[in-house]
């Protein structure tokens, strides 16, 4: 082969590279420009928004409540209003839009561009796909923890001859679903949101359900500018106290614990909380339902007498919310419906059990469990490799040439969920062995991009040039969170907070459970003093 010369015309050194466009990636890059630390920043989509990018499927909207769902930014709140209780998609692109008006954020931002090679030579080099190449000191991952599509090992997925479409991968059109027969794989959030929107549509739809979910109200609302504008002098307040709760919502707790209650004292709990929708069921509950299965079969017991109300064909009633419990609630993630229970009943829409009738293979014509049903779409809410797929797509290496997959093929192994031993000045955001998917996603977000500008802070101060966590403590980190994890139900059910959904990841519990207000202290008692850090300082 003869030379190729590289066009170097492109290439360019920043002090902190921000991989990732979603609210970890605008808010770094705000805050870093905030400190007065150059920054620049790189997305794969095409705009900012990150997971509002890619999720363009019908019904696509957020199960977090506003206010909470949006960044503490005093100059981008005082300027939006949302429409929604649970906004939708389109107006949380709207939202990124608007806060790349107020805060200019396109100036550092580059689009279109996918990073697959980081190396470490004394700094980190990231090489695009488009072969540009990007050097900087300080590496800031803010990849997502739903970025790298899951698409189960069915046989015979590619003859399919129809349309067949990833949740995550939508048009910006959308579909036509109208006369068409439509198949929905997957029940967890997406599907539900998918499901409940095409049922009302004018096509057949199929639902194959493995495990249902649990899906509480969403009791959605319109909110007025006037409301939100009335409440704005407290959003410093509310958004503070999102941070410091255990999940980032400030939700309040049972005024007694479980055992000091009656039956009728919690039966009128319970129905207060569901009566307020959103996450109160769930977040405003008993949170021993992650420890104690009695408490978790009287949350479930209520929840299914709720739910089999509503769903009047006994078949349909007996797969999506059975008497009995099959499945813990709140240890797999539940979900908020607006009417999916209502949805699912039409006589257009047809359940697939796939605990009795799995799904043998894939044909050009369309699926097979006990017999085969003809499609013209099938769409795939089949969820992410979560948490991990998009760090390891990086493609990353530690300083001693060794790539993060073989570093992590045992479990994953962070320290703090920020950082990884022999990957220096990197950081992570909204990542495994962090509260993250446990936590509202901008509170959690907040938390660990302003620790990690605290700590490039203090680095300067000190006349620091290198940090990286001490394997010791990583090992540490990551056994204190599996411990904890063992006394709880979540390694009992199949979930991708467990890695349980992607054949051959380790099970593992990937989220710090100890809660956000925990971690938050943690990670900051850690800073001070650099705790399980190996330092390099300023040769004099
Ligand atoms: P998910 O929670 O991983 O659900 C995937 C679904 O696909 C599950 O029902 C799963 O069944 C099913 N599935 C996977 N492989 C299968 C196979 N081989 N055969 C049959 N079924 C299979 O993915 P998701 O619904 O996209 O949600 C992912 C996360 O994104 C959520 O947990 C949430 O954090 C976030 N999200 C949020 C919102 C929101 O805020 N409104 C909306 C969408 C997504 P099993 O459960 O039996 O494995």
């Amino acid at each position: 082969m003869g030379n190729v010369t590289r066009d170097i015309s492109n290439d360019f050194y920043t002090e902190t590279l921000v991989i990732g466009g979603g609210f970890g990636g605008t808010y770094a890059l705000h805050k870093f420009r905030q400190a007065g630390i150059p920054v620049k920043l790189v997305e794969a989509g095409i705009d900012f928004g990150g997971v509002w990018q890619w999720n363009r499927y019908p019904g696509a909207r957020v199960d977090s409540e506003f206010p909470f769902y949006q960044l503490s930014i005093p100059e981008v709140y005082k300027t939006f209003n949302f429409k929604e209780r649970f906004p939708s998609d389109v107006e949380l692109r709207q939202y990124f839009q608007h806060m790349d008006k107020i805060l200019n954020l396109k100036k550092d931002a580059i689009f279109n561009t996918i990073v697959e090679g980081v190396t470490w030579d004394g700094q980190w080099t990231c090489k695009t796909k488009d072969d540009r190449i990007i050097t900087c000191k300080y590496l800031v991952l803010c990849t997502g923890s739903s970025y790298k599509k899951n698409f189960p090992p069915f046989r015979g997925l590619e003859k399919f001859s129809g349309t067949l479409i990833h949740s995550a991968g939508f048009p910006e059109a959308g579909i036509d679903a109208s006369g068409k027969r439509v198949a929905v794989i997957g029940n967890g959030a997406t599907g539900v949101q998918i499901i409940q929107e095409l049922a009302k549509e004018d096509c057949s739809l199929t639902a194959y359900i493995r495990t249902p979910i649990i899906a509480l109200p969403m009791q959605q609302r319109s909110v007025t500018t006037q409301e939100q504008e009335s409440l704005k002098s407290f959003y410093n307040v509310l958004l503070k106290a999102a941070r410091v709760s255990k999940t980032g919502f400030p939700y309040n707790s049972p005024a007694k614990t479980f055992s000091k209650t009656s039956d009728e004292e919690r039966e009128a709990l319970f129905e207060d909380l569901w009566g307020r929708g959103g996450f109160s069921f769930f977040l405003s509950n008993f949170l021993d339902f992650v420890v104690d299965k009695k408490v978790n079969e009287c949350i479930y017991n209520f929840w299914a007498k709720k739910t089999r109300a509503r769903v009047q064909d006994p078949v349909k009633r007996d797969i999506v919310a059975p008497l009995k419990q099959e499945h813990l609630f709140g240890v797999k993630r539940p979900s908020l419906e607006q009417n999916y229970y209502e949805a699912i009943d039409r006589p257009n829409v047809e359940l697939v059990n796939l605990k009795k009738t799995p799904i043998l293979e894939f044909t050009e014509e369309g699926i097979v469990s006990e017999e085969l049903r003809k499609f013209d779409i099938i769409v795939l809410a089949t969820g992410y490799d979560a948490m991990t797929g998009s760090l390891m797509d990086l493609q990353i290496k530690d300083k001693e040439g060794r790539p993060l997959q073989e570093k992590w093929k045992g479990g994953v192994e962070t320290y703090l969920g920020l950082m990884v031993e022999g990957m220096p000045n990197m950081f992570m955001v909204y990542s495994p062995q962090a509260p993250t998917a446990l936590s509202n996603g901008p509170s959690i977000i907040e938390t660990q991009v302003d620790w990690i500008i605290d700590a490039i802070q203090k680095m300067k101060t000190e006349d620091i040039v290198m940090i990286e966590p001490q394997h010791r403590f990583a090992v540490q980190w990551g056994k204190d969170i599996q411990d904890m994890n063992a006394k709880t139900l979540y390694p009992l059910e199949n979930s991708w907070y467990m890695g349980a959904n992607i054949p051959g990841k380790v099970r593992e519990q990937l989220m710090y459970i100890g809660g956000a207000d925990a971690y938050s202290a943690a990670i900051h008692n850690a800073l001070d003093g650099w705790k399980g850090f190996d330092l390099r300082r300023h040769e004099i």
